[in-house]
């Protein structure tokens, strides 16, 4: 067993090191702050994706205390279109800690990296390994893979205990030689092996460095693993938006709650009926609103059909709770991706 744990290690430190990606724009450092901006922009989104919000982002807040000045308008505006924003806040309230309890530096223990605010087990792990080598496995939708189909892993990984017994199996697998230098480059390599070989499908199980010990290749169906989740019933709901426009084409928005749906984001009104919408601007008369064409919004477990009705308004008014943005400065807030579409 100690031999089989030790040339899994070995066999994905050089693996890596020829043949992993080393071309992203967060890799080759060293940086926590650039790794942890990276694991989390990650999290939910594709690396094709991330490469340029990363680049803005390093570009807006070169460094943790930089990011920490900033409002938190300034950062939603720059991640909004990235989806799950409650990242965003929890990146800007991270920073915030990091400079208000840790002097401006990071700490170096996934344990301690926990405490901040949006970083889980798996994100503390990559930090504290890719930056500072510390022997700890992370446990990502990749390396879950990875895992899986390595230890012919069958059990629902939604329930918590077989999650963690998968983390237990996985951290028997480090590397155990020269541990400090070679983590980055185990770390790097279970992301690369599930992104690159051990993909959803089609794995490239002929040139994976692992493959004599996989058992879900001696099964002869790696596809299989992991085993998939009950699926939680999708459900729909109907909202209507208020697109209040003036000649000048400004726009009315609000900002949503701090929770539920788009939370904290500007956005237009939104209503749970059309009559609530016409209650609103106290008008029983379809004459002032016109309906616009249905949008229809997928989110994790449910579609949203949006109803934009627009009301054209001679000049500014007031309509209550938030105000009046002009169009050259909506590309600079923080808007969920539907209405930045919708507003053009
Ligand atoms: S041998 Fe195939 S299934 Fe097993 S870890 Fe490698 S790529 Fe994945």
């Amino acid at each position: 067993m100690r031999k089989t744990t030790w040339q899994f290690g070995n066999a994905i430190v050089a693996w890596q090191k020829i043949h992993g990606r080393h071309d992203l724009p967060w890799q080759n450092t060293q940086d926590p702050y650039a790794v942890w901006l990276s694991e989390i922009m990650l999290q939910q989104t594709q690396v094709v994706t991330v490469r340029d919000y990363f680049a803005r982002f390093m570009q807006h807040f070169p460094t943790v205390k930089d990011l920490a000045k900033a409002s938190q308008e300034e950062v939603m505006g720059l991640w909004s279109g990235l989806g799950y924003y409650s990242r965003a806040r929890n990146l800007h309230r991270a920073a915030q800690d990091v400079m208000a309890l840790h002097g401006g530096v990071f700490p170096r223990d996934a344990l301690t990296l926990q405490t901040l605010p949006g970083i889980g087990r798996s994100t503390a792990a990559a930090v504290a390994s890719l930056c500072f080598g510390e022997p700890i496995a992370i446990l990502d939708a990749n390396v879950k893979r990875v895992l899986t189909r390595y230890f012919g892993f069958g059990q629902d990984l939604a329930v918590a205990k077989n999650e963690k017994l998968l983390w237990e199996k996985g951290q028997t697998l480090l590397p155990t030689q020269h541990v400090a230098q070679a983590m980055p480059h185990y770390t790097q390599g279970m992301m690369d092996l599930g992104a690159t070989l051990c993909t959803p499908k089609n794995p490239q199980c002929l040139q994976c460095p692992v493959k004599e010990n996989c058992k879900a290749v001696k099964e002869g169906k790696p596809e299989n693993y992991p085993v998939k989740t009950k699926k939680l019933k999708r459900t729909s709901e109907q909202l209507w938006l208020l697109y209040a426009q003036t000649k000048n084409d400004d726009v009315w928005l609000v900002q949503r709650p701090q929770s539920g749906i788009w939370a904290g984001l500007y956005c237009l009104p939104v209503f749970e009926s059309y009559e609530s919408l016409q209650a609103f601007i106290k008008t029983k008369s379809k004459l002032d609103l016109q309906d616009m064409p249905v949008v229809k919004h997928m989110l994790t477990h449910k579609d949203l059909y949006l109803h934009p009705v627009a009301l054209r308004l001679k000049a500014q008014k007031s309509l209550g709770h938030g105000r009046w943005f002009d169009r050259p400065s909506i590309p600079n807030i923080g808007l969920p991706a539907p209405i930045r579409k919708l507003l053009g």
